[in-house]
C-alpha cells in the first residue's frame, strides 16, 4: 500500500547534530576540549557531502551546531545557511545538561546562540541538547532557553536510553511554560513496539534496520498524527573516522553500519515530505495553541 493510500499527507522533520567523529559522550577516551584543536578533523568533509545528499533530494533540514565547531569551520555554517537550510545550536562544549550548573547552561546557550548569528546574520530559534540530556531534574533549562530567546527545543527523549531520557514524556510536539516562560518542545520520536518505545529514527537504530523497517515505522507514527523527527551526525556516513577506544556495545552503537548509512540516507530524503523545524512550527501553528 503506497503512502497516498494511506492518507498520509504529515510532513516530517529532518536534523542533523554538527559534531566531529570525537565527540560522542561519556567515554574515558573521549577527548578533553582543550585537546580538540589538535585533532583531525572529519566534520569539514562529512557535513559538506552530507549536505549534497539533502540538496540532491531538494530537501531541507535543521543543523544543530555545536557552538565550538561553528566558531573553528564557520564556513561549515555558511554553506548549510546559503544553501537554504535552518542553523541551530547543540550547545558549545557538548557537555551533559546535568554535569552543568544552571548559570554554566545559561551562559553556554547565550554564548553559542550569539556565535552563529554573528555567522549567519539571522536568528537561532532552536536547541538541541548533548545526548538529549534534558530530564526531570534540569527542567530548568527550558526556561533558561525560553530567556535566551530560543523559540523551541528538540532534547526530551522519551524512552529510556543512556544519557539522559524522561519516561513518560508527551509524545507530540507541543508548548511548556516555566514561571511565564513558554518554549514549544519537539520530543524525539519513538514508535510503540510490542509495549516498548523504540527511537528508529536516528543514531544507531538507523544505522541498524534496514529502510523498509524505519519506513513501515514512519508510516506508523505519521498515522498517529505526529511527525517524525529524524537525527544523524555527519560522522554516520564516515566508515574511515578513527575510533575512539570503547566497550564491545557501546563499539557496536557507535560504528555500526558506517558504510551503509550513506545510501539509506538517499531513500529516506527520496522517499518522504521532510523539512525543517523553524519551517514545520510555522506551518503547524495551531499544534501548539494549548499548553503540554
Ligand atoms: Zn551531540
Amino acid at each position: 500500500m503506497t503512502d497516498q493510500q494511506y492518507g498520509l499527507d504529515m510532513i516530517n522533520i529532518f536534523s542533523i547534530d554538527v559534531e566531529d567523529w570525537f565527540h560522542i559522550l561519556e567515554l574515558d577516551s573521549t577527548p578533553d576540549v582543550n585537546k580538540w584543536e589538535n585533532l583531525p578533523s572529519r566534520v569539514v568533509t562529512n557535513f559538506p557531502k552530507m549536505l549534497d545528499i539533502f540538496d540532491k533530494a531538494g530537501v531541507k533540514v535543521t543543523c544543530f551546531f555545536l557552538g565550538w565547531i561553528a566558531e573553528k569551520h564557520p564556513k561549515l555554517v555558511k554553506l548549510a545557511c546559503n544553501r537554504g537550510h535552518e542553523v541551530a545550536s547543540h550547545g558549545y562544549t557538548h557537555q551533559l545538561i546535568y554535569t552543568q550548573t544552571r548559570q554554566e547552561f545559561s551562559r553556554d546557550i547565550q554564548k553559542t546562540k550569539k556565535i552563529i548569528e554573528d555567522i549567519t546574520g539571522t536568528a537561532v530559534n532552536g536547541y538541541r541538547a548533548p545526548g538529549f540530556s534534558i530530564t526531570r531534574d534540569t527542567m530548568w533549562a527550558l526556561e533558561e532557553l525560553s530567556m535566551a530567546g530560543y523559540k523551541y527545543d528538540s532534547s526530551i527523549f522519551p524512552a529510556q536510553r543512556g544519557h539522559g531520557y524522561i519516561l513518560g514524556a508527551d509524545l507530540f510536539p507541543h508548548k511548556i511554560s516555566l514561571n511565564g516562560h513558554e518554549i514549544l518542545e519537539f520530543p524525539i520520536t519513538v514508535a510503540n513496539i510490542f509495549n516498548k518505545k523504540i527511537c528508529f529514527f536516528g543514531g544507531g537504530y538507523l544505522r541498524l534496520f534496514p529502510y523498509f523497517i524505519i519506513r513501515r515505522m514512519t508510516v506508523k507514527v505519521n498515522k498517529e498524527d505526529r511527525p517524525v523527527i529524524y537525527y544523524i551526525h555527519p560522522r554516520e556516513i564516515d566508515a574511515h573516522q578513527p575510533r575512539l577506544t570503547m566497550g564491545t556495545g557501546r563499539r557496536f552503537k557507535s560504528y555500526v553500519n558506517l558504510r551503509s548509512t550513506e545510501k539509506k540516507l538517499k531513500k529516506i530524503t527520496g522517499s518522504d515530505n521532510l523539512t525543517t523545524f523553524t519551517d514545520w512550527m510555522n506551518k503547524h501553528k495551531n499544534v501548539f495553541s494549548t499548553d503540554g
